[in-house]
């Protein structure tokens, strides 16, 4: 049976043999670290590295479902440890049209899951699926600002940071991002 991931491998072997450069690794040398971190849904309608047309030490992207910044918020934490909060300097949030996330709710996937796994009910209910009903921008543009506002008001989050906290939201008909007005 033919293999996406496969063909995926064909690639990376023709790739390694005829286009990769030796990156730098910590302690070996100077290693620019981008300043600019970029909260994104996976969702491959809206993705960054295209839309940006975005080269690898241009910006840190962080892709979960939604690019909610409570599921990122993690990264972003371990990112300011092992930079020792010398890399940073810009948090871009950034949400798409016709999201996956505002056509189901978590209670319904949590539902769901639970008349599947019965025996995980419990565990499950603690799901976070981060999800938001309603497709209109005045909705995207609440979701992202609250996103905004969790960085803001987290104490975790270094002062200068979150100075530097903007929203977007991308329409993955025209390809443009649009401001969210804080
Ligand atoms: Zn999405």
């Amino acid at each position: 049976m033919a293999s996406k991931w496969n063909e995926l491998l064909e690639r990376n072997r023709v790739y390694a043999e005829t286009k990769h450069q030796p990156k730098t690794f910590m302690g070996e040398g100077p290693v620019a670290i981008p300043s600019v971190i970029i909260f994104a849904c996976l969702d491959f309608r809206a993705s960054v590295e295209e839309f940006l047309d975005l080269k690898p030490d241009e910006a840190l992207v962080i892709r979960n479902l939604g690019g909610r910044a409570k599921s990122g918020l993690h990264a972003l934490l371990f990112l300011e440890e092992v930079t020792k909060s010398q890399a940073l300097k810009e948090v871009i949030i950034i949400h798409h049209t016709n999201c996956g996330c505002t056509v189901i709710t978590t209670a319904d996937v949590r539902e769901s899951l639970k008349s599947k796994y019965p025996q995980m009910a419990d565990e499950i209910d603690q799901f976070d699926f981060g999800t938001y009903i309603g497709g209109d921008l005045e909705n995207h543009n609440r979701v992202v600002r609250e996103d905004i506002k969790l960085l803001q008001e987290s104490p975790l989050v270094r002062e200068e940071l979150k100075a530097h906290v903007r929203g977007y939201v991308f329409d993955i008909k025209t390809g443009k991002l649009s401001l969210v007005p804080q």
